[in-house]
């Protein structure tokens, strides 16, 4: 790939296409005319310096952009694509920046844009081109199968949103596993068959999933080179990076991994970082694979291979349910949701979230994958770094600037409501009927983590009790009013009331002493 191509012809229209919008059906890119118009990619140092970042997280980013600019020049597009590393433009290291200056450089009749998935972003591109006289066009990002709108009107006078109406909306809408009127094999959602632990003896051999790296040497050297500082390891790496490699990883995860997806999606296990997962994030956030793309391999699989429904069912919820319905909330709540800390926690993040060094072996193991891989799954994610940063009181804001850097598929839509949303709460429920906390005897049953560990899961108090024991014990105590009242909790505070009162003065001390030393745990 060259670096930025001269474009000395007057341009009409200046195609922006953002780091996460790698497909040539990019809605901005329909009709683009050669003869007249320019697409521009931007790499931005100070995107990649001052958003604190795994190097995977980097690596994939830049690597994917840098394929993507290969096929538009290899259609004998005119592009310009702006290096992170290029002295020329040191002085101009935000995207806005750049594109403000390209603007002034090409004078195009009109800036033509993809909708950003990220809202500040999208500010700060309708600013830019207003400071340059230049008028804007944004299209509705068409990888999505519910746009902005269709959510919103979804939303509009609905109470409470609840993913599980959305999904069967998107199920009639799209026919998505269904037959005739109503869902295939009876029942909407298989959630309680998707529940199970692994076996005593271990999962067992779960095929690995597809790797890449190859042409991908370059951009990790760079990456090394200017952020040797950053977090995490590049050893592992195996992401996708093209449309190819990301339609070989769903084919994989089709035939290898599918069908115990459904059943082991909530187990963990020491040293198994992905499980039955699929890994499909980064390249569907990307937009390397369309999530149609993803959900029709699966339906496939169902009708013509057998796979068992409530693994296929499972599988879908979390693509058309869950994806599609985060996205929804997180362009109806912004910018507010950055803000929102419904339990006023204002604690510092402890260090060892940045290193995995603590004694507690279900984090060191969850936290320790991270860092090799820029990967956990989602109940990982959720009930162990997302709701330890809960019990332990951590400042929302601190909690998602660390999974925005730290996991190699972050990008802020999807991250903001699931962190702030669904593991703390932090929106005091908007669409979690309630805060998803539990003790470490979770964590024994779903895992074999507690075995190595020098706590004991079942106790709260004690020399040996287990941290997220005892604060789940005092996170029930001090919303003790609250959580009464709600249906799905009310049943953990009657536990809570059967304690008596020395027991729970007992956890109190011990919860104060933990919160003051969350550092040493
Ligand atoms: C605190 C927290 C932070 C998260 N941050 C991110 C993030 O930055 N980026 C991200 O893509 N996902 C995020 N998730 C959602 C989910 O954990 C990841 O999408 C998933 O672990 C990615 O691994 P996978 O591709 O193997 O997923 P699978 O378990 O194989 O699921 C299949 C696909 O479903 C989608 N999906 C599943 N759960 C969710 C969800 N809750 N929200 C949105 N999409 C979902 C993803 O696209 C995923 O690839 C977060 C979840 C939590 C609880
Ligand atoms: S005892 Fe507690 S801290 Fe240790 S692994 Fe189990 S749940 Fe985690």
């Amino acid at each position: 790939m060259s670096p930025a191509a001269s474009f000395d012809r007057p341009v009409r229209h200046l195609v922006l296409v953002l780091g996460d919008q790698l497909w040539f059906d990019n809605p901005a890119l329909a009709g683009f005319d050669p003869a007249q118009d320019l697409v521009l990619m931007i790499e931005a140092p100070g995107e990649a310096s001052l958003v604190w970042s795994h190097k995977a997280r980097l690596v994939v980013f830049l690597s994917a952009m840098r394929h993507f600019a290969q096929r538009v020049q290899a259609r004998g597009w005119p592009l310009q694509y702006l290096r992170l590393d290029e002295p020329a433009w040191d002085d101009a290291p935000d995207l806005t920046q750049r594109l403000a200056r390209c603007l002034a450089t090409h004078r195009p009749q009109s800036l033509w844009v993809c909708e950003p998935g990220e809202w500040r972003l999208q500010q700060s591109l309708a600013a830019t081109a207003a400071d340059a006289g230049v008028p804007l066009r944004s299209f509705e990002d068409t990888h999505f199968l519910c746009s902005r709108a269709r959510f919103a009107r979804w939303a509009k006078g609905r109470r409470e949103w609840r993913m599980e109406y959305f999904y069967r909306e998107m199920r009639r809408e799209h026919g998505v596993l269904m037959d005739g009127g109503g869902p295939l094999g009876g029942q909407w959602n298989f959630d309680a068959d998707n529940r199970s632990a692994y076996p005593r003896s271990g999962p067992g051999d779960i095929p690995p999933p597809a790797g890449f790296d190859a042409l991908t040497r370059e951009v990790m050297a760079l990456v090394e080179r200017l952020y040797p500082q950053h977090p995490g390891s590049l050893a592992r790496f195996a992401w996708p990076v093209t449309p190819e490699q990301a339609q070989e990883a769903l084919d994989r995860f089709v035939a290898e991994r599918l069908p115990n997806f459904g059943r082991y999606q909530d187990a963990m296990w020491n040293d198994t970082p992905f499980g039955w997962h699929s890994l499909l994030s980064v390249a569907l956030n990307l937009h390397l694979i369309h999530p149609r793309t993803v959900i029709a391999a699966a339906e496939r699989a169902h009708h013509e291979q057998g796979l068992p429904l409530a693994s296929v069912e499972g599988f879908i919820r979390q693509v058309l349910g869950w994806r599609e319905f985060i996205r929804g909330v997180y362009w109806e709540d912004m910018p507010g949701l950055r803000e929102a800390n419904h339990f006023n926690h204002t604690r510092a993040l402890p260090a060892w979230y940045w290193t995995g060094q603590t004694h507690m072996a279900c984090l060191r193991d969850a936290i320790g994958q991270t860092l090799a891989l820029g990967y956990a799954h989602h109940i990982q994610r959720l009930m162990l770094m997302g709701q330890f940063a809960l019990l332990a009181e951590i400042d929302p804001r601190q909690v998602a600037d660390w999974f925005l850097a730290i996991y190699v598929d972050a990008v802020e839509w999807v991250e903001l409501p699931n962190v702030a949303g669904m593991a703390l709460y932090a929106n005091g429920g908007r669409f979690t009927s309630k805060p998803y906390v539990a003790s470490g005897q979770y964590v024994s049953r779903m895992s074999n983590h507690c075995q190595g560990c020098r706590y004991r899961p079942a106790q709260p108090t004690g020399t040996h009790a287990c941290p997220i024991t005892t604060l789940y014990w005092n996170f029930l105590d001090r919303f003790e009013a609250q959580l009464a009242g709600n249906p799905r909790t009310a049943l953990m505070v009657k536990n809570l009331q059967r304690m008596d009162p020395q027991a729970r003065e007992a956890v109190r001390e011990q919860a104060r002493q933990t919160l003051s030393n969350l550092d040493g745990l």
